[in-house]
């Protein structure tokens, strides 16, 4: 009896282990974010329902930490997670992939509603500076998104193009949304 309480203790330690939270921002770490992320995958294709995943990078923050310093650099990217949750979805997986990378996966969304959230995220970003000790801080970020297919074999490959999508962005000017069908050339297809 002991032992069965002691094997389910430790069971119970290894999940909370593996929901990695990122301690500045409250959101998904990395690895759980992609883990999590390739369970949507699955999901969507049994289901026969569509999934899109968006890279989010915040616009030019290295000037951010330049101009404020790295302390008020955490207070924007707080500021980031927390109105990118306001514009979200009950069933929106939310990440934080590395620095002011951030990532989602939007479950049963059509291309429409894809590009409406990561709206909805960008304008109430650029419409609400961030308080911080060291003054006022107006933030933008791009948006890259893509749809999953049927030759995406885990989130990574759908995260990919939706990466390519960012970069897009960040080339036309920064402070949008590309989706990735939607760029010429033939470069995402
Ligand atoms: P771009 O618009 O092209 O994305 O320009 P950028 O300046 O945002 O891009 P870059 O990747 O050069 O800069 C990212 C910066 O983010 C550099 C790094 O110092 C900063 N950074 C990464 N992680 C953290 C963090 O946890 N806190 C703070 N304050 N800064 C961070
Ligand atoms: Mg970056
Ligand atoms: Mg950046």
């Amino acid at each position: 009896m002991l032992d069965e309480i002691d094997a389910r203790q430790e069971l119970e330690e290894k999940l909370r282990e593996q929901i990695n939270i990122d301690s500045l921002t409250g959101v998904y770490g990395r690895s759980y974010f992609l883990r999590l992320g390739d369970l949507e995958l699955k999901r969507s294709r049994r289901e026969g329902s569509s999934l899109f995943a968006v890279m989010i990078d915040i616009d030019l923050f290295k000037n951010i930490n330049d101009t404020y310093g790295h302390p008020a650099g955490d207070a924007a990217l707080k500021h980031f997670a927390a109105i990118s949750k306001e514009c979200l979805r009950e069933i929106d997986v939310f990440g934080r992939l590395g620095g002011e990378e951030f990532a989602l996966i939007l479950a049963g969304a059509d291309a429409q509603e894809a590009f409406e959230i990561c709206e909805r995220i960008r304008v109430s970003l650029e419409q609400a500076a961030v308080v911080t000790e060291a003054g006022l801080i107006e933030l933008t970020a791009s948006f890259g998104c893509a749809e999953s297919n049927s030759k995406d074999k885990n989130i990574d490959s759908v995260l990919n193009r939706a990466d390519k999508a960012l970069y897009e962005a960040k080339s036309r000017g920064r402070n949008r949304v590309v989706m990735a069908g939607e760029i010429s050339g033939g470069l995402l297809v």
